[in-house]
This record gives C-alpha cells, sequence and structure tokens, in this order.
C-alpha cells in the first residue's frame, strides 16, 4: 500500500492521506491498480483485497496518529470500488476493521466514484447512509469525469469533492480555471470540502489559494510512497512544517 498526502491550503499542514494499492509482481514489477482493480472487480478478489487495503490502511493511520498527533488527528482515505456496495456485510467487516485497529470512524474517509454510485444506485444509497450514520466520511471521487448529475450532492451524504486531475492539469486554460473555480464554489455553498487532484505545479497552487480551495493533492507536494517513506516525511514536516520547506 502506498500513501499520498493530502495537504491543507490553509495551515500548509498535512490532514491526511490517501491510501493507494500496488502489485509487486515478481517479474514484471510494480503494477498500477488502473490495471489489476478492474481485473479484481472481474473476479470478485475486490472484496478481499479491498477488506486488506482498509485493515492495513486503518492501521496505519493509527500509528502515525500516535506518533504524529495533531487536532483533527491525521485521516485516511480510502477507495471504495462499485462491487464492493454489492458486498452484503460491507458495513459490519468496517465496524469490525475500526474496532479492531482502534481507528474513529471520523478519521476515515472512502472516496467513492459518481459512476461507481450510478451503476449500483440502490446499493450505493444504502450503503453511503450507513457509512454516514457510522461517523465515516464520504467522498466524491474524480468529480465532473463522470455523468456528473449535480443532484447527486444533495441526495447522497456526501462530505468532500475530489476535483479530478484533468480539470486541474489544464487550469492555464481560463475554461478550466473556470470549471475549477465553479466546483470550489458549488463545493463551499453546499458546505461541502474541496479537494484538488492531481497538483503538479506552484502556478495551480497560487491559483487554488486564490479560489479558496481546502485541500489539495498531487505530485508537486508528494507522489504516493510507501509506508516507510513517508512516516519519514511526515516526521520532516512535522518538526518544520511545510511553509519552513524552500517552495
Ligand atoms: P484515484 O483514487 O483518483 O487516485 C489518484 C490517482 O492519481 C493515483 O493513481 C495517484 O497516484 C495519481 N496522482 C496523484 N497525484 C498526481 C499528480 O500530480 N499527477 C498525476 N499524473 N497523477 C497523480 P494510482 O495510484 O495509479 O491509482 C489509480 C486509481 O486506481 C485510483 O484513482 C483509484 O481509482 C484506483 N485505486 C487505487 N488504489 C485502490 C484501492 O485500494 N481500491 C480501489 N478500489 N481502487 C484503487
Ligand atoms: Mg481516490
Ligand atoms: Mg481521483
Amino acid at each position: 500500500l502506498h500513501y499520498q498526502p493530502i495537504i491543507s491550503l490553509e495551515t500548509w499542514r498535512m490532514s491526511g492521506f490517501e491510501a493507494l494499492i500496488r502489485w509487486e509482481h515478481p517479474e514484471q514489477g510494480i503494477i498500477s491498480p488502473v490495471t489489476f482493480i478492474p481485473l479484481a472487480q472481474e473476479t470478485g478478489l475486490i472484496i478481499p483485497i479491498g477488506l486488506w487495503v482498509l485493515r492495513e490502511a486503518c492501521r496505519q493511520a493509527r500509528v502515525w496518529q500516535d506518533e504524529f498527533p495533531s487536532d483533527p488527528p491525521l485521516s485516511i482515505s480510502v477507495n471504495l470500488s462499485g462491487k464492493q456496495f454489492l458486498q452484503a456485510d460491507l458495513i459490519e467487516r468496517i465496524e469490525d476493521i475500526l474496532i479492531e485497529t482502534g481507528l474513529q470512524a471520523s478519521s476515515l474517509e472512502m472516496e467513492i466514484t459518481e459512476s461507481a454510485i450510478i451503476e449500483n444506485i440502490d446499493s450505493a444509497t444504502l450503503i453511503l447512509r450507513q457509512l454516514k450514520t457510522l461517523g465515516i466520511r464520504v467522498s466524491l471521487d474524480d468529480f465532473g469525469t463522470g455523468y456528473s448529475s449535480l443532484s447527486y450532492l444533495h441526495r447522497f451524504p456526501i462530505d468532500t469533492i475530489k476535483i479530478d486531475r484533468s480539470f486541474v492539469s489544464r487550469m492555464n486554460s481560463p475554461k478550466n480555471s473556470e470549471i475549477v473555480r465553479t466546483i470550489v464554489t458549488l463545493a463551499g455553498d453546499l458546505g461541502l470540502r474541496v479537494i484538488a487532484e492531481g497538483v503538479e505545479t506552484r502556478e495551480q497552487i497560487i491559483q487554488l489559494t486564490g479560489l479558496n480551495c481546502d485541500l489539495v493533492q498531487g505530485y508537486l507536494l508528494s507522489k504516493p510512497i510507501d509506508g516507510e517513506a513517508m512516516r519519514d516525511l511526515i516526521e520532516e514536516i512535522y518538526e518544520r512544517g511545510l511553509g519552513a520547506h524552500e517552495g
């Protein structure tokens, strides 16, 4: 499991991490989730893999919360695939994992794409409500790339919108920066947090700060790295702060 930090533009501190799975193949090296997650969905292996990711991510987050206390505590975001909505005991298993790892529900955020919701509308509605009842936050991943019906923002208990990288990476065009501005404004009006994904340049950070975007995630701040490397990075930033960082 690799981790990528999510940074607050207000405090310049890490608010938490997204857990991103990697497959270390003995011959082919590291295989991207873009390649094997669709296969895992087809074969049903996504169910055990998803539970493994969740347990490992919650365990790791708990360790970092202890070592690097903050208020609110560091959070962990875990991707949930549409197929997992169909797992009958998903909510019970999530509850078990929280108890087992000692992580507070409020420190966990589940990331779901619009397409995953649409493809499983009934089960998604139920699962999202149950997550909310447990106190787990929900974010809408890759926002703007799916069928983007704005009615979901009202219909589902969503806490966070993640603006897709495709909009962020083209923010130098006036049209795209207007789209980003509109999403940030919309999120603000609805009382949702907003994260810009795929931030790669300082220019983007300056623009996003100007738009009052809450949080950023991207290669400029850190690529996804393994737990050990992330621990070192947290330690470095925890002591010196990101502001003290050159750049
Ligand atoms: P995602 O959830 O939207 O994750 C963000 C992806 O963008 C990650 O790719 C991340 O490495 C990449 N990224 C982050 N910042 C930048 C940047 O500045 N520039 C560029 N070019 N890319 C950036 P990754 O790790 O390859 O994951 C791809 C997708 O695979 C994820 O998209 C997610 O949908 C899925 N995935 C990853 N881990 C899991 C998992 O544990 N479970 C499930 N169900 N899906 C997962
Ligand atoms: Mg995600
Ligand atoms: Mg995304």
